[in-house]
Protein backbone atom coordinates (compact mmCIF):
# COMPACT_ATOMS: atom_id res chain seq x y z
CA UNK A 1 0.00 0.00 0.00
CA UNK A 2 1.43 3.53 -1.01
CA UNK A 3 1.02 6.36 1.94
CA UNK A 4 1.53 9.57 0.31
CA UNK A 5 -0.43 11.71 3.25
CA UNK A 6 2.26 10.91 5.95
CA UNK A 7 3.37 14.46 7.88
CA UNK A 8 7.04 15.50 8.09
CA UNK A 9 6.25 14.95 12.39
CA UNK A 10 5.02 11.38 12.04
CA UNK A 11 8.66 10.87 10.40
CA UNK A 12 10.40 12.84 13.27
CA UNK A 13 8.22 10.47 15.57
CA UNK A 14 9.24 7.51 14.04
CA UNK A 15 12.68 7.78 14.28
CA UNK A 16 12.10 9.21 17.65
CA UNK A 17 9.81 5.95 19.09
CA UNK A 18 11.79 3.73 17.07
CA UNK A 19 9.31 3.10 14.22
CA UNK A 20 12.32 2.53 11.70
CA UNK A 21 13.80 -0.62 11.48
CA UNK A 22 17.64 -1.09 9.88
CA UNK A 23 18.16 -4.29 8.38
CA UNK A 24 21.64 -5.90 6.80
CA UNK A 25 21.82 -7.69 3.75
CA UNK A 26 25.03 -9.45 3.20
CA UNK A 27 27.50 -8.69 -0.11
CA UNK A 28 29.33 -11.66 -0.78
CA UNK A 29 32.72 -12.26 -2.65
CA UNK A 30 31.87 -14.10 -5.73
CA UNK A 31 35.01 -15.92 -5.56
CA UNK A 32 35.15 -17.43 -2.29
CA UNK A 33 31.41 -16.43 -1.39
CA UNK A 34 32.06 -15.02 1.67
CA UNK A 35 30.54 -12.39 3.16
CA UNK A 36 32.39 -9.21 2.93
CA UNK A 37 30.07 -6.86 4.37
CA UNK A 38 26.06 -5.57 3.90
CA UNK A 39 24.21 -3.11 2.41
CA UNK A 40 21.76 -1.41 5.45
CA UNK A 41 18.01 -1.28 4.09
CA UNK A 42 15.52 0.73 6.21
CA UNK A 43 11.43 -0.55 6.77
CA UNK A 44 9.12 1.85 8.65
CA UNK A 45 7.22 -0.39 11.33
CA UNK A 46 4.48 1.79 10.89
CA UNK A 47 1.22 1.55 13.90
CA UNK A 48 -1.27 2.33 11.30
CA UNK A 49 0.21 0.76 7.68
CA UNK A 50 2.38 -2.02 9.15
CA UNK A 51 5.86 -2.77 7.49
CA UNK A 52 6.65 -1.05 4.84
CA UNK A 53 9.57 -0.85 2.80
CA UNK A 54 11.83 2.32 1.94
CA UNK A 55 10.98 2.94 -1.66
CA UNK A 56 7.67 3.08 -0.67
CA UNK A 57 8.14 6.52 1.92
CA UNK A 58 11.96 7.72 0.87
CA UNK A 59 10.54 9.81 -2.01
CA UNK A 60 8.44 11.27 0.15
CA UNK A 61 11.20 12.23 3.24
CA UNK A 62 13.03 13.81 0.52
CA UNK A 63 10.55 15.99 -0.83
CA UNK A 64 9.90 16.92 2.42
CA UNK A 65 13.27 18.00 3.42
CA UNK A 66 13.77 15.32 5.82
CA UNK A 67 16.20 12.85 4.20
CA UNK A 68 19.04 14.75 5.54
CA UNK A 69 17.28 14.33 8.83
CA UNK A 70 16.98 11.10 8.11
CA UNK A 71 20.52 9.71 6.45
CA UNK A 72 22.39 11.39 9.53
CA UNK A 73 20.55 9.31 11.99
CA UNK A 74 20.84 6.23 9.97
CA UNK A 75 24.69 6.54 10.26
CA UNK A 76 24.75 7.22 13.66
CA UNK A 77 23.07 4.48 14.28
CA UNK A 78 25.65 2.09 11.59
CA UNK A 79 28.61 4.02 13.45
CA UNK A 80 27.39 3.19 16.61
CA UNK A 81 26.93 -0.50 15.82
CA UNK A 82 30.47 -0.57 13.68
CA UNK A 83 32.25 1.28 17.07
CA UNK A 84 31.16 -1.77 18.90
CA UNK A 85 31.55 -4.64 16.47
CA UNK A 86 35.06 -7.13 17.54
CA UNK A 87 35.41 -7.72 13.56
CA UNK A 88 33.15 -4.86 11.76
CA UNK A 89 32.84 -5.81 7.97
CA UNK A 90 32.10 -2.70 5.96
CA UNK A 91 28.68 -1.42 5.68
CA UNK A 92 27.01 0.60 2.53
CA UNK A 93 24.38 3.02 2.90
CA UNK A 94 21.78 4.39 0.61
CA UNK A 95 22.11 8.23 0.10
CA UNK A 96 19.93 10.35 -1.76
CA UNK A 97 21.43 12.53 -4.75
CA UNK A 98 19.86 15.30 -2.87
CA UNK A 99 21.85 14.86 0.03
CA UNK A 100 25.08 15.49 -1.97
CA UNK A 101 25.93 18.70 -0.78
CA UNK A 102 29.14 20.04 0.65
CA UNK A 103 27.64 21.14 4.23
CA UNK A 104 26.13 17.72 4.02
CA UNK A 105 29.27 15.88 3.20
CA UNK A 106 30.68 17.59 5.89
CA UNK A 107 28.63 16.94 8.50
CA UNK A 108 29.11 13.21 7.35
CA UNK A 109 32.45 13.02 7.90
CA UNK A 110 31.87 14.37 11.50
CA UNK A 111 29.45 11.88 12.39
CA UNK A 112 32.05 8.99 11.47
CA UNK A 113 34.93 11.11 13.35
CA UNK A 114 33.06 11.52 16.58
CA UNK A 115 31.99 7.77 16.45
CA UNK A 116 35.73 6.80 15.47
CA UNK A 117 34.46 4.63 12.66
CA UNK A 118 37.36 4.25 9.98
CA UNK A 119 36.25 5.08 6.91
CA UNK A 120 36.92 2.45 4.97
CA UNK A 121 34.80 0.70 6.31
CA UNK A 122 31.40 3.05 5.18
CA UNK A 123 30.26 2.97 1.12
CA UNK A 124 27.50 5.21 -0.17
CA UNK A 125 25.53 4.09 -2.78
CA UNK A 126 24.43 7.10 -4.62
CA UNK A 127 21.54 6.26 -7.11
CA UNK A 128 22.61 6.20 -10.79
CA UNK A 129 19.89 8.25 -12.52
CA UNK A 130 21.11 11.19 -11.20
CA UNK A 131 19.66 15.11 -12.66
CA UNK A 132 22.77 15.83 -15.05
CA UNK A 133 22.90 20.06 -13.95
CA UNK A 134 23.45 18.95 -11.07
CA UNK A 135 26.77 16.66 -11.52
CA UNK A 136 29.19 19.59 -10.31
CA UNK A 137 28.34 19.41 -6.70
CA UNK A 138 27.91 16.15 -6.86
CA UNK A 139 31.32 15.48 -8.43
CA UNK A 140 32.49 17.88 -5.49
CA UNK A 141 30.78 16.24 -3.10
CA UNK A 142 32.23 12.44 -4.17
CA UNK A 143 35.45 13.71 -4.28
CA UNK A 144 35.98 15.16 -0.81
CA UNK A 145 33.75 11.91 0.49
CA UNK A 146 36.65 9.97 -1.30
CA UNK A 147 39.60 12.16 0.50
CA UNK A 148 38.07 11.19 3.72
CA UNK A 149 38.72 7.57 2.66
CA UNK A 150 34.99 6.53 2.30
CA UNK A 151 33.72 4.59 -0.70
CA UNK A 152 31.57 5.62 -3.32
CA UNK A 153 29.36 3.50 -5.72
CA UNK A 154 27.19 3.68 -8.62
CA UNK A 155 23.75 2.30 -7.56
CA UNK A 156 20.98 1.23 -9.79
CA UNK A 157 23.81 1.48 -12.50
CA UNK A 158 22.92 0.57 -16.32
CA UNK A 159 18.81 1.94 -15.27
CA UNK A 160 19.27 5.35 -16.38
CA UNK A 161 19.46 7.31 -19.59
CA UNK A 162 23.21 8.53 -18.30
CA UNK A 163 25.31 5.69 -17.38
CA UNK A 164 28.38 5.95 -19.58
CA UNK A 165 28.30 9.84 -18.84
CA UNK A 166 27.61 9.24 -15.37
CA UNK A 167 30.58 6.76 -15.32
CA UNK A 168 32.71 9.46 -17.27
CA UNK A 169 32.11 12.09 -15.53
CA UNK A 170 32.11 10.92 -11.38
CA UNK A 171 34.96 9.05 -10.00
CA UNK A 172 33.70 6.52 -7.91
CA UNK A 173 34.93 3.22 -6.88
CA UNK A 174 32.32 0.47 -7.54
CA UNK A 175 29.01 -0.25 -10.11
CA UNK A 176 26.15 -1.87 -8.78
CA UNK A 177 24.44 -3.08 -11.47
CA UNK A 178 20.45 -2.98 -11.18
CA UNK A 179 18.54 -6.07 -10.77
CA UNK A 180 16.41 -5.82 -13.71
CA UNK A 181 19.46 -6.62 -15.53
CA UNK A 182 20.75 -9.33 -13.84
CA UNK A 183 17.27 -10.80 -13.68
CA UNK A 184 16.65 -10.44 -17.69
CA UNK A 185 16.83 -13.06 -19.95
CA UNK A 186 16.43 -10.25 -23.06
CA UNK A 187 19.69 -11.00 -25.38
CA UNK A 188 19.69 -6.89 -24.92
CA UNK A 189 20.60 -7.32 -21.19
CA UNK A 190 23.39 -10.21 -21.91
CA UNK A 191 24.46 -7.02 -23.91
CA UNK A 192 24.53 -4.48 -21.57
CA UNK A 193 26.02 -6.23 -18.73
CA UNK A 194 29.20 -7.47 -21.09
CA UNK A 195 29.34 -3.65 -22.01
CA UNK A 196 29.53 -2.30 -18.91
CA UNK A 197 31.76 -5.08 -17.35
CA UNK A 198 34.17 -4.48 -20.02
CA UNK A 199 33.92 -0.58 -19.29
CA UNK A 200 34.55 -1.00 -15.59
CA UNK A 201 37.21 -3.12 -16.05
CA UNK A 202 38.67 -0.25 -18.31
CA UNK A 203 38.60 2.16 -16.07
CA UNK A 204 39.46 -0.02 -13.02
CA UNK A 205 36.32 -0.08 -10.95
CA UNK A 206 34.37 -2.58 -8.60
CA UNK A 207 31.76 -4.56 -10.11
CA UNK A 208 28.68 -5.30 -7.71
CA UNK A 209 25.37 -7.59 -9.29
CA UNK A 210 22.48 -6.78 -7.17
CA UNK A 211 19.22 -9.02 -7.05
CA UNK A 212 20.94 -12.56 -6.89
CA UNK A 213 17.99 -15.14 -6.38
CA UNK A 214 18.90 -18.60 -8.20
CA UNK A 215 21.82 -19.60 -9.68
CA UNK A 216 21.08 -17.97 -13.19
CA UNK A 217 21.24 -14.82 -12.26
CA UNK A 218 25.13 -15.99 -9.82
CA UNK A 219 26.67 -17.33 -13.45
CA UNK A 220 25.79 -13.82 -15.30
CA UNK A 221 27.23 -12.38 -12.53
CA UNK A 222 30.37 -14.55 -12.38
CA UNK A 223 30.52 -14.33 -16.17
CA UNK A 224 30.82 -10.42 -16.52
CA UNK A 225 33.56 -10.94 -13.82
CA UNK A 226 31.65 -9.30 -10.86
CA UNK A 227 33.75 -9.06 -7.73
CA UNK A 228 30.87 -8.99 -5.43
CA UNK A 229 27.49 -10.14 -5.55
CA UNK A 230 23.72 -9.55 -3.57
CA UNK A 231 20.63 -10.91 -3.36
CA UNK A 232 17.98 -13.65 -1.90
CA UNK A 233 20.33 -16.34 -2.75
CA UNK A 234 22.85 -15.46 -0.38
CA UNK A 235 20.54 -13.64 2.28
CA UNK A 236 17.66 -11.68 2.65
CA UNK A 237 17.61 -8.04 4.92
CA UNK A 238 17.96 -9.04 8.46
CA UNK A 239 17.24 -7.26 11.52
CA UNK A 240 20.82 -5.21 12.37
CA UNK A 241 21.13 -7.76 15.40
CA UNK A 242 21.05 -11.07 13.54
CA UNK A 243 23.28 -9.94 10.32
CA UNK A 244 24.40 -13.27 8.39
CA UNK A 245 27.89 -13.91 9.92
CA UNK A 246 30.74 -13.72 7.16
CA UNK A 247 31.42 -17.75 7.04
CA UNK A 248 27.50 -18.83 6.58
CA UNK A 249 27.30 -17.63 2.50
CA UNK A 250 30.63 -19.94 1.81
CA UNK A 251 29.23 -22.86 3.75
CA UNK A 252 26.26 -22.61 1.39
CA UNK A 253 28.36 -22.89 -1.55
CA UNK A 254 31.20 -24.52 -0.73
P1 LIG B 1 18.28 -0.42 -3.56
O1 LIG B 1 19.32 0.43 -2.91
O2 LIG B 1 18.46 -0.75 -5.00
O3 LIG B 1 18.17 -1.72 -2.66
C1 LIG B 1 17.97 -3.01 -3.17
C2 LIG B 1 16.55 -3.46 -3.02
O4 LIG B 1 16.44 -4.77 -3.58
C3 LIG B 1 16.12 -3.58 -1.57
O5 LIG B 1 14.73 -3.28 -1.51
C4 LIG B 1 16.35 -5.07 -1.28
O6 LIG B 1 15.58 -5.58 -0.21
C5 LIG B 1 15.93 -5.66 -2.60
N1 LIG B 1 16.56 -6.95 -2.86
C6 LIG B 1 17.72 -7.43 -2.37
N2 LIG B 1 18.00 -8.66 -2.87
C7 LIG B 1 17.00 -8.94 -3.73
C8 LIG B 1 16.71 -10.08 -4.57
O7 LIG B 1 17.46 -11.07 -4.64
N3 LIG B 1 15.57 -10.00 -5.31
C9 LIG B 1 14.72 -8.93 -5.27
N4 LIG B 1 13.63 -8.97 -6.03
N5 LIG B 1 14.96 -7.85 -4.49
C10 LIG B 1 16.09 -7.87 -3.73
P2 LIG B 1 14.16 -2.35 -0.37
O8 LIG B 1 14.78 -2.74 0.93
O9 LIG B 1 12.67 -2.39 -0.51
O10 LIG B 1 14.71 -0.94 -0.76
C11 LIG B 1 14.22 -0.28 -1.90
C12 LIG B 1 14.96 0.99 -2.17
O11 LIG B 1 14.72 1.98 -1.15
C13 LIG B 1 16.48 0.80 -2.18
O12 LIG B 1 16.84 0.28 -3.42
C14 LIG B 1 16.95 2.22 -1.95
O13 LIG B 1 16.96 2.95 -3.16
C15 LIG B 1 15.87 2.79 -1.05
N6 LIG B 1 16.38 2.81 0.33
C16 LIG B 1 16.38 1.83 1.28
N7 LIG B 1 16.93 2.26 2.44
C17 LIG B 1 17.32 3.55 2.20
C18 LIG B 1 17.99 4.55 2.97
O14 LIG B 1 18.36 4.37 4.13
N8 LIG B 1 18.21 5.76 2.36
C19 LIG B 1 17.86 6.01 1.07
N9 LIG B 1 18.12 7.22 0.54
N10 LIG B 1 17.24 5.10 0.30
C20 LIG B 1 16.98 3.89 0.86
CA1 LIG C 1 21.43 0.38 -2.69
CA1 LIG D 1 19.90 -0.98 -6.59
Amino acid sequence: MMIRNFTSQELRLAILTNQLAITLQPKVCLKTFQVIGYEALLRWNHPRYGLIPANQWIRIAEERKLINHLTSWLISQIATFLSQSDSPLPIAINISPASMTIPYVNQIIAILRYHKVPSHLITLELTESLKVENYNIIAGSINMLRREGIRISLDDFGTGYNSLKTLVELEVDEIKIDKSLIQSDHPNSTLILATLANLAKEINIDIVCEGIENNTHLNRAIKINAQVGQGYLFGKPEPINHPLPASAAAKQFA
